[in-house]
């Protein structure tokens, strides 16, 4: 919460040292007034200098980061108000005014920022504050907090007279002529009767899907690359030549009003700000479709957690959710801070972006040769979880993103999503960083590189068969859950077999052997491990055996307990249903889905490997390239001999006829959204899939039934709004089991 001195405490603590809350105030002896007003002054400076580069669309720190000092500069502040000043950050809307480049134009109405809250508890203390303070109980009017660029228009009889940037909330930068390049804002308003003078008030932003392709055009015209789509927005809204502008997809939302002097009485002012909203709708102003008039604290709650698992549901970046007293007369008696209203909140989420530096850009080769390059960064926590990779998909994608080795790039991991590098910070480059140059030759096994097919943006390594790195990533995947399911063989089980420190041939050069595999094969096997002394790490590396125990005097070595399990596993795994068989066989474009399909029609792994590709693709789901990409593969000769030898090993090659499940499900099209209790989301599938049912992946009118789990977002809203029939856990089941649900 932002603290003002109208709610700040006045007293001084007497014992403000090292157990201060924010991290920026530990250990600062706070007891001394010297210390105290040092800590303000260089808080400050460091604020202001974050401010100038934000508004100045460079940015130096994630937003996090400033918050965080800016939460620093507040705590202080709160214990010792005699630190406030009228200039101090915490009672000015920060901003720059460019007046090399823009005119400076005075707004007739300040325009304000807002104080924030950041959990549930700040946000009950705000309401139950805004209800006592005035006698009249107005309800709250929440929607989402835009991140964007804060744009002032001004209307004259109707007629878009000029347009600014918000600056330092009195004084901002004539965008006029850049802001009449975005289609979305009328340059009169849709009205017989305009007031005479309105300033309108929102948000300018660039769309999040649009931000990438952006910065690829300017990786490709030489020029760095945007942070984020907000550093995009204000970016491109700050442009000398208004063209550019033009030619950007910007896009704006507008949420508030100021100055509204009426040219006559034919319309009743409106007394609640949703009114407002429906104003500007009719004057063919662009407003947001997620506004909603609500009353409790439970409900503003609902409201922003709903949206905080659906932020990115909407084509604009949302950093939070602004919650305003809808009723005017209220927010007239309650006014304003210095810096912000006192009718209105920003409840900001947990931050999904950071910064962090770019240590090096490594590659890795996967199961089908692919190489990949990924980042390897300063580990940094966003959304939650620490990170310190994320992928980079291919060379292509790192030139497109115009990252170097060494900037500092923007993060982002939202919700659970894979981490995603975004784009470097350009303001911090020192002159040290350099390109990434994509390898040549497959750093595992020496061979040149190359494209599958001419154009590709893959390059791949084309020795498939012994390639210790492919091989290594096929074993795991064929041990994974989806296919053989063998748990003891996880990643580093694989890597041992295919490419161990030791003996220099390693037990497995062909997954064709894994189930001829005997536990002598694999006694001397050594890896590299980090040394322990007394469970922890001392820095060294030692080499020592990976299936067997390390043997003493007394007992000597033996396969160890999770070797045994190993070879039990392997056992078992050769009388696993076929499908499991067909997807371990790592053929391109065949997964759990298709092997099944394939599974449930041929019966046999012979008959699929006699089929024609007509009559592959003849399967309903396969289709043509799934179909080639099976004839391919068992044209090679490695391929068959997998096959063989895992059938001369006992690996059961065939279903059973009596095995099939009873077919409830035939014909019918079912979505699982949410989380189940008694599902995964891959054994929902399968249980659908086994019933002899469609797994679809999105709810169209075709769809016959949605299972609908804890947590269901949109795809639950789309089933209700097509009127698709949901169903829960239980009913899924009944439904499951019998075929009808009655
Ligand atoms: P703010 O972004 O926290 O909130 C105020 C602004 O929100 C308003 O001025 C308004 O333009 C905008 N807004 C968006 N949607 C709105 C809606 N629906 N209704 C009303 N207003 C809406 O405050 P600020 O003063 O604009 O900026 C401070 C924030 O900017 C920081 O919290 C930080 O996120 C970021 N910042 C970052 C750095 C950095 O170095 N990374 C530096 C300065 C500021």
């Amino acid at each position: 919460m932002t603290t003002t001195p109208e709610n700040a405490d006045s007293s001084t603590p007497e014992h403000q040292t090292s157990d201060s809350t924010t991290p920026e105030l530990q250990g600062l002896d706070l007891t001394d007034a010297t210390a105290r007003a040092q800590a303000h002054a260089q808080l400050t400076e460091r604020i202001e200098e974050l401010r100038a580069a934000y508004y100045q669309d460079s940015l130096l720190v994630s937003d996090a980061e400033y918050d965080e000092l800016v939460h620093s500069l507040e705590d202080l502040e709160a214990q010792f108000p005699e630190l406030v000043t009228d200039s101090s950050p915490t009672q000015t809307v920060g901003g720059v005014v460019d007046t090399s480049t823009f005119d400076p134009v005075e707004h007739i109405g300040p325009m304000y920022s807002l104080d924030n809250v950041f959990d549930y508890e700040e946000l009950r203390a705000w309401y139950e504050r805004v209800r006592s303070a005035t006698s009249v109980k107005s309800k709250f009017l929440c929607e989402l907090k835009i991140d964007g660029l804060a744009v002032n228009l001004l209307y004259r009889n109707g007629e878009l007279v000029r347009a600014a940037t918000r600056g330092d909330g009195r004084i901002g930068e004539d965008i006029t002529a850049n802001v009449r390049t975005i289609s979305d804002i009328p340059h009169h308003l849709d009205t017989e009767h305009p007031p005479a003078e309105v300033e309108i008030r929102g948000e300018v932003f660039f769309p999040v899907e649009d931000f990438a392709e952006l910065n690829a055009s300017l990786v490709a015209e030489g020029k760095a690359p945007f942070a984020n789509p907000r550093n995009s927005a204000a970016g491109s809204l700050r442009q000398k030549d208004p063209a550019v502008t033009a030619r950007r997809p910007l896009h704006m939302l507008v949420h508030g009003i100021a100055v509204w002097t009426k040219a006559d009485d034919s319309h009743p002012e409106p007394a609640h700000q949703s009114e407002v909203y429906e104003q500007f709708r009719s004057w063919g102003l662009p407003i947001s479709d997620y506004f909603k008039v609500l009353d409790t604290v439970d409900e503003i709650e609902d409201f922003i957690s709903y949206y905080g698992e659906h932020r990115h549901d909407v084509t604009h970046e949302i950093d939070g959710i602004v919650i305003k007293i809808d009723d005017i007369a209220v927010q007239e008696t309650m006014g304003y801070t210095s810096r912000a209203p006192r009718w209105a909140t920003a409840f900001k989420y947990p931050p999904e972006e950071v910064t962090t530096k770019l240590i090096d850009i490594q590659v890795q080769v996967g199961r089908t040769g692919r190489v990949t390059p990924f980042a390897v960064m300063e580990p940094v926590t966003v959304a939650g979880s620490t990170v310190e990779r994320a992928t980079l998909h291919n060379g292509y994608e790192v030139r497109r993103k115009g990252v170097l080795i060494g900037d500092t790039v923007t993060l982002r991991k939202a919700g659970d999503v894979i981490p995603e590098v975004l784009g470097p910070v350009a303001a911090l480059r020192d002159g040290s960083e350099h390109e990434f140059v994509m390898p040549t030759h497959c750093p595992s096994c020496g061979t040149e590189l190359g494209e599958q097919k001419e154009g590709d943006k893959d390059l791949r390594c084309p020795n498939s068969r012994s390639c210790p790195a492919q091989l290594a990533n096929r074993i795991f995947y064929l041990a994974s859950r989806a296919a053989f399911d063998i748990e003891a063989l996880g990643e580093e089980a694989a890597l041992a077999l295919t490419a161990p420190a030791e003996p220099d041939t390693p037990p497995l050069t062909s997954e064709a052997f894994l189930f001829d595999l005997t536990p002598e094969d694999l006694g001397d096997v050594k890896i590299w491990r980090n040394k322990k002394s007394k469970g922890v790490e001392t820095g060294e590396r030692e080499l020592v055996p990976y299936f067997y125990t390390r043997g003493t005097a007394k007992k000597p070595s033996a396969p160890s307990a999770n070797t045994k399990k190993l070879f039990d596993e392997l056992e078992k795994a050769k009388d696993q249903d076929l499908w499991r068989v067909l997807v371990a066989l790592s053929i391109r474009h065949v997964g759990p889905t298709a092997a099944r399909t394939l599974a449930a029609k041929f019966r046999t792994l012979e008959a699929i490997r006699e089929a024609s590709l007509e009559e592959l693709s003849a399967v309903e789901s396969i289709g043509p390239t799934i179909a080639q990409s099976i004839r391919d593969w068992f044209e090679i000769d490695w391929h068959v001999e997998i096959v063989e030898t895992w059938a001369a090993a006992g690996v059961r090659m065939e279903d059973d006829e009596v095995e099939a499940a009873a077919q409830t499900l035939e014909g019918l099209t079912i979505v699982a959204t949410g989380s189940l209790s008694s599902f995964t989301r891959d054994g929902i599938k399968e249980a659908i899939l086994g019933a002899g049912g469609k797994a679809a992946g999105s709810v169209s009118k075709k769809t016959d039934y949605v299972v609908a789990g804890e947590n269901a977002g949109s795809k639950l809203e789309k089933a209700e709004s097509l009127g698709v029939p949901v169903l829960d856990e239980d009913q899924f089941r009944v439904l499951l089991e019998t075929g009808s649900l009655d």
